[in-house]
């Protein structure tokens, strides 16, 4: 190592924030947040976006739209990391005990939450199926 080698501690600034509230009311700060690193007479920028609280699965979303709350345990997720209901739309960790199939005319089997399986084996399924549902992935 010569003596111009010199690294200088990494510079955090905070270039946007945004909030947002889940459904439960717990606020979400996305931060979008710059390191400015020293490093060998070198200034190299770095931006990532961090999520206060983190998220329970620690995956970074690219924005709010990419936030789910499951309404059983109120935790905030990754979309990716949930499970929506394609009838009321709520979402839910994938744990298998909040899912349940029920079995739709013209639709077959489908996979719902828990309150709305036990919803349609009362009865048959008065909700509208979502527009998600109708375009798919
Ligand atoms: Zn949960
Ligand atoms: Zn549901």
């Amino acid at each position: 190592m010569s003596a111009n080698n010199q690294n200088q501690a990494p510079q955090k600034r905070v270039i946007k924030v945004k909030k947002f509230q889940t459904r439960s009311g717990q606020l979400v700060e996305l931060r979008w947040t710059e390191i400015s690193v020293f490093k060998n007479n070198q200034l190299t920028k770095e931006e990532y976006l961090e999520v206060v609280p983190p998220l329970t699965d620690n995956r970074i979303p690219d924005s709010a739209a990419d936030c789910r709350e499951c309404c059983v345990c109120i935790q905030a997720y990754h979309k990716d990391s949930v499970f929506e209901c394609p009838l009321c739309g709520k979402s839910t960790c994938k744990s298998p005990k909040y899912r349940d199939v029920i079995t739709v005319e013209g639709k077959g089997e489908i996979v719902v939450c828990a309150a709305c399986a036990d919803e349609a084996k009362a009865g048959p399924v008065k909700k509208l199926w979502r527009e998600l549902w109708k375009l798919g992935d």
